[in-house]
């Protein structure tokens, strides 16, 4: 029996997509030979990683001006690689530091550059985002770095920050469940482990404009303009991770899209805050409504000896890794794209029964 995984990232993925990487694994198309054992410049590959790259532009409507980079180092490298390739001296980058990753992602950007807090949510505890009047941007900023998904703090980016700065997206928690602005945008990048696939790929969407004005003092790996040139393959690419991506895609594909992948994540995320709001305040969501993430809902029990009660008693009906992050505690349900509706339901049924 498949258990009903909530995990924040590495998290459930598609059964389809996972039984036809079973199937394929140790023979792959005929050739004798996994695909983890092939040359990643020979032809078999190089369809995967084609079909990969054009299912992503397929399905996110990315627009030619983009280039699409099969990166590894996960988001976390991207928070060194943003402002190594797009600052210079002290050039100023705001940071809305909205959560634990777009705090991470300032304190990276400050060994490069002048990367300063546009807006720090600390002294609300991350429990919201800012409006666009509460960013302060800095005149010559070269971006303003936003995190449209907060996943431990269970906080969403709704509205995007209106500013005449370019906008750079760390999307790793809310990839492939809600339309990109790619006018808005600079880069967007994301780990791939939450929605795309499995940990070991990021992908990286950057502007062509914009690559044309990085820098070029930088080791090879770290210059976006070198991934762009040679497609994703300027060194051994994460080949598995970016087949196991291409069929997760397809999955999605079959669902119906990105359309599909948003009114199913609102479906999830509105089954589960309806228990909360109408518990008469047993559950209790910190977050501001306004801000209420659609990938992960954090929310909170009376006391701690009930959260444990309820973690264990929730374990022992299959469902798992409901526990918050050690950060912040309490409760935390991650739903991603390939979270049944039907794993919520059963859900939200334990949370009225227990309570
Ligand atoms: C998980 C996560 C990261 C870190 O991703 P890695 O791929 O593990 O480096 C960064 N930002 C957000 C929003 C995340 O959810």
């Amino acid at each position: 029996m498949r258990a009903v995984n909530f995990c924040a990232g590495p998290c459930t993925l598609p059964l389809p997509a996972l039984q036809e990487a079973q199937a394929e694994f140790v023979d792959f198309k005929d050739s004798g030979m996994s695909l983890i054992e092939m040359s990643h410049r020979s032809p078999e590959y190089e369809a995967v990683h084609t079909d990969a790259i054009d299912r992503l532009r397929r399905l996110l409507s990315v627009p030619d001006e983009f280039e699409v980079l099969l990166l590894q180092g996960g988001a976390s490298l991207q928070f060194a690689m943003v402002p190594l390739n797009l600052l210079e001296g002290e050039t100023p980058a705001g940071y809305v530091v909205s959560g634990s990753w777009g705090k991470k992602a300032l304190a990276d950007a400050t060994h490069h550059g002048g990367a300063y807090a546009a807006w720090d949510g600390a002294s609300h505890s991350f429990t919201r985002m800012p409006a666009s009047d509460e960013i302060d941007v800095w005149p010559g900023s070269r971006y303003l770095h936003v995190t449209s998904n907060e996943t431990i703090h269970g906080v969403r980016m709704v509205e995007w920050p209106d500013t005449d700065v370019p906008l750079v997206g760390d999307m790793s928690s809310d990839y492939m469940s809600r339309p990109i602005p790619w006018e808005r945008f600079d880069v967007v990048y994301g780990g791939a482990q939450k929605n795309l696939g499995p940990a070991g790929l990021t992908v990286v969407f950057v502007r062509r404009a914009t690559l044309e004005g990085t820098r070029r003092d930088l080791a090879a790996y770290l210059r976006w303009d070198i991934h762009a040139d040679k497609n994703s393959l300027y060194n051994t690419p994460p080949v598995f991770a970016i087949y196991m991506m291409g069929k997760v895609l397809a999955w999605v594909e079959s669902e119906g899209g990105l359309p599909a992948m948003e009114n199913a994540a609102r479906a999830r995320a509105d089954r589960i805050f309806r228990v909360i709001d109408e518990s008469d305040g047993y559950y209790r969501s910190p977050v501001d409504p306004a801000s209420r993430s659609l990938m992960n809902v954090v929310f909170r029990l009376p006391d701690e000896d009930s959260e444990a009660r309820f973690l264990a008693e929730a374990e022992q009906r299959g469902f798992l890794n409901l526990k918050g992050h050690r950060s912040v505690g309490g409760i935390r349900a991650s739903m991603y794209n390939a979270m049944p509706m039907s794993g919520v339901e059963a859900l939200a049924s334990f949370m009225d029964s227990f309570r």
